[in-house]
C-alpha cells in the first residue's frame, strides 16, 4: 500500500510457533529448552485451546495392563489409515510414543493409576494385540480429561523456560519470499496493533477445521487458519477429503462422548434394542475403528432402525456399568450427558449420532515436522523456514482414518520432533536478512479490504450456508452426484466472499473481523475437502463412496494435493504414499483388506 495506514511493531525470534494447543506448547517448550529464542503466538489463551477438550487418552504401547508392543501399535495405525499413512512417519510415532508419554508423566501429567501405581490404560477402537487379535489396553488416561491434564502440564512447563507468549493475537498470513518462509504478521486484539514476527522457522500448530461443518465436536476456534495461510502461500493441502466422524456426538448438540465410554464397556443399540455392532465387526464389535462404527450406525438409521421419534439416532448404553466405576472413570461425560442430553447415564441410554470430529488431512510434512512443498522432481521437497505439527498437519500418520488416542500422541510426538529437528539444524541468534517490504503491504492490503468490506453478505450468513452444504454433501456416505452438487454449491457460496459486509471497523476486539478472517480460511479448507473428495473414485477409510465401494490401491494409493488458488479455483495433484519404514527393525506392512 502506498500509504500503509497500519503502524507495525517488529519482533525478531529464532522460532515462532503459531498456536498453543498440545502441539504448539510441546514444540515451544522443546525449542525454548534448547536455547532458541522462541515466541508462541495464539488467538486463545493456551489452556483454552481445543486440546483441553480431549477426553479418552493418549496411545502408547507401555504394556502396563497386558503385553503390548510398538510394532502392534504401528500395525494397527497402518491398518486404521487404510494404507494411506506414510509408514516411516507411523513407525516414528509409535516407537516414540513410549518415551513421549513417559516424558509427559515426568512433566507432571496426573494420569489415572493402576493398583501398582502405573499409568492406567484403557481399550480404544482399533487398538489390538498381536496384529489384530483382540482389543488391547493402550490408551493412557487421566480419567476422561486427558487433554486437559496434558495441556495444563505443558503450559506450566513452558513457563519454566524462557519462551515469550503473545496471547489473543490472530495470525493473519505468512511472510513468504521466493518460496521461503521468513516470519508472519499477526494482529493483537487487545491493543489493535499489528505485529511483524521475523523468524528463521515458523511452526504452524493451528489445529483442525471442524467448524467448516454444521455439527462438529470441536471448539468454535477450530477454523483451519493455518491451512488457509499455507494455501495462500502456495502450499498444497493434503488429503483433505478424509474427515473423521466420531460415532458418539450427543444428538442435537454434537458434544462428544468419548470412545473411552465404549472402552469401559459401553455399547450401541438400535430401535429394536439390538446390539448391532457384532453384525458389522464380529471381532472388535463396538470397538471397531471410528469410520466403521459411524457407517454401521448410519446404515442402521437408513434402514429404519434408528431410535427416537424420528428414528434418526442411536442409543449408547452405560447404565449396566457399576455407578462408582462410571463416576471414577468417566466423570466428565456423565456430566456432559446430563447437561446436553438431559440424561442420567447411570440409569438410561445416551442419544448419539456420528458427528464431524477430526481432519486427517492438512499441511503436508515429513516426520520431522518440516513442511513439504512438492516440486516436479521431488515429491518430498521441503519448504524452507516452515514447519507444521498437530491437527493442521498431515505427516501422514493417520492416512484415511485416525485411530482414537493417536492425535494426542501425534501432537506430543511431532511437537517434540520439531524441537529436536530445530536443535539439530539451527543456531540460536543468527541475524535476520532484510525483507522485501511489499510482502507485508500485500498482507495488510487483504486485511484492510476485509476490515472495510461493505458488500451485501454477512459473514455469519455465508458461514452457515457453507456449513450446511458441507454437512449434507461431505458426509459419512458420499456419492458422485451429491459430491458434484456440493462442490458447485461451495464455489457459488465462496463467490460471496468478494461482497462481504463487515460492520465493525475498529481494531480492538473486533470479533466481526476475526470471524471474517476465519471464514476465508474455512472456505479454503471446505473447497479443498469437497474437490478432493469428488475426485477420489474409491472408498478408503473415512471416504466412503457409494459408487465406488472398494479400495483401489492400484489407482488411488496416493496422497491428494489440493492447491487453492488466489482466483478461487482449486487444482489437484497427487504424491506417492511412503511405502518404506524408518529402520530395518520392522518391514513395510503390505496392504490387505481391512476387517475388524
Ligand atoms: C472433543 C474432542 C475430544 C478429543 N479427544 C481425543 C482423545 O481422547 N484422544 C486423542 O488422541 N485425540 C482426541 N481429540 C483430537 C485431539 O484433541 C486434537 O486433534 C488435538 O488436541 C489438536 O491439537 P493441536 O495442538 O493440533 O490444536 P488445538 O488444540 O486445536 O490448538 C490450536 C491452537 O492454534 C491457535 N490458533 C489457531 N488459529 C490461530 C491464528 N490464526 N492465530 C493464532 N493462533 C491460532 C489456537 O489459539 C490454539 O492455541 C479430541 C478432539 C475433540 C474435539
Amino acid at each position: 500500500m502506498a500509504n500503509q495506514p497500519y503502524e507495525i511493531i517488529e519482533h525478531e525470534y529464532d522460532v515462532v510457533v503459531l498456536g498453543a494447543g498440545g502441539a504448539g506448547l510441546r514444540a515451544t517448550l522443546g525449542m525454548a529448552a534448547t536455547g532458541l529464542k522462541t515466541a508462541c503466538v495464539t488467538k486463545v489463551f493456551p489452556t483454552r485451546s481445543h486440546t483441553v477438550a480431549a477426553q479418552g487418552g493418549v496411545g502408547a504401547a507401555l504394556g502396563n495392563m497386558a503385553e503390548d508392543k510398538w510394532q502392534w501399535h504401528m500395525y494397527d495405525t497402518v491398518k486404521g489409515s487404510d494404507w494411506l499413512g506414510d509408514q516411516d512417519a507411523i513407525e516414528y510415532m509409535c516407537r516414540n510414543a513410549i518415551p513421549a508419554v513417559q516424558e509427559l508423566e515426568h512433566f507432571g501429567v496426573p494420569f489415572s493409576r493402576t493398583e501398582e501405581g502405573k499409568i492406567y490404560q484403557r481399550p480404544f477402537g482399533g487398538h489390538m494385540s498381536n496384529y489384530g487379535e483382540a482389543p488391547v489396553q493402550r490408551a493412557c488416561a487421566a480419567a476422561d480429561r486427558t487433554g486437559h491434564a496434558i495441556l495444563h502440564t505443558l503450559y506450566s512447563q513452558c513457563l519454566k523456560h524462557d519462551a515469550t507468549f503473545f496471547v489473543e493475537y490472530i495470525g493473519i498470513d505468512l511472510l513468504m519470499e521466493d518460496g521461503v518462509c521468513r516470519g508472519l504478521v499477526a494482529w493483537d486484539l487487545d491493543t489493535g496493533k499489528i505485529h511483524r514476527f521475523r523468524a528463521h522457522k515458523v511452526v504452524m500448530a493451528t489445529g483442525g477445521y471442524g467448524r467448516a461443518w454444521f455439527s462438529c465436536t470441536s471448539a468454535h476456534t477450530c477454523t483451519g487458519d493455518g491451512n488457509g495461510m499455507a494455501a495462500r502461500a502456495g502450499i498444497p493441502l493434503q488429503d483433505h477429503e478424509f474427515v473423521q466422524f466420531h460415532p458418539t456426538g450427543i444428538y442435537g448438540s454434537g458434544c462428544l462422548i468419548t470412545e473411552g465410554a465404549r472402552g469401559e464397556g459401553g455399547y450401541l443399540t438400535n430401535s429394536e434394542g439390538e446390539r448391532f455392532m457384532p453384525n458389522y465387526a464380529p471381532t472388535a464389535k463396538d470397538l471397531a475403528s471410528r469410520d466403521v462404527v459411524s457407517r454401521s450406525m448410519a446404515m442402521e438409521i437408513r434402514e429404519g432402525r434408528g431410535v427416537g421419534e424420528e428414528n434418526d439416532h442411536i442409543y449408547l448404553h452405560l447404565e449396566h456399568l457399576p455407578e462408582e466405576e462410571l463416576l471414577k472413570r468417566l466423570p466428565g461425560i456423565t456430566e456432559t450427558a446430563k447437561i446436553f442430553a438431559g440424561v442420567d447415564a447411570a440409569k438410561e441410554p445416551i442419544p448419539v449420532l456420528p458427528t464431524v470430529h477430526y481432519n486427517m488431512g492438512g499441511i503436508p510434512t515429513n516426520y520431522h515436522g518440516e513442511v513439504v512443498n512438492p516440486t516436479k522432481d521431488d515429491p518430498d521437497a521441503v519448504c524452507e523456514g516452515l514447519m507444521a505439527i498437530g491437527e493442521c498437519a498431515s505427516a501422514s500418520v493417520h492416512g484415511a482414518n485416525r485411530l482414537g488416542t493417536n492425535s494426542l500422541l501425534d501432537i506430543v510426538v511431532f511437537g517434540r520432533a520439531a524441537a529436536i529437528r530445530c536443535s539439530e539444524t539451527m543456531k540460536a541468534g543468527e541475524p535476520h536478512k532484510a525483507i522485501d517490504e511489499s510482502l507485508t503491504d500485500k498482507i495488510m492490503e487483504r486485511f484492510d479490504r476485509l476490515r472495510n468490506a461493505n458488500g451485501e453478505h454477512k459473514t455469519a450468513d455465508v458461514r452457515l450456508e457453507m456449513q450446511k452444504t458441507m454437512q449434507t454433501h461431505a458426509a459419512v456416505f458420499r456419492e458422485g452426484p451429491s459430491l458434484k452438487e456440493g462442490m458447485d454449491k461451495i464455489f457459488e457460496i465462496s463467490k460471496k466472499l468478494d461482497s462481504l459486509k463487515v460492520t465493525d471497523r475498529s481494531m480492538v476486539w473486533n470479533s466481526d473481523l476475526v470471524e471474517t478472517l476465519e471464514l476465508e480460511n474455512l472456505m479454503a479448507c471446505a473447497k479443498a475437502t469437497i474437490v478432493s473428495a469428488e475426485a477420489r473414485k474409491e472408498s478408503r477409510g473415512a471416504h466412503a463412496h457409494e459408487d465406488f465401494p472398494n479400495r483401489d490401491d492400484e489407482e488411488w494409493m496416493k496422497h491428494t494435493l489440493a492447491y487453492v488458488k488466489a482466483d478461487g479455483s482449486v487444482e489437484l495433484d497427487y504424491r506417492p504414499v511412503h511405502t518404506w519404514t524408518l529402520t530395518d527393525e520392522i518391514e513395510y506392512i503390505v496392504p490387505k483388506e481391512r476387517v475388524y
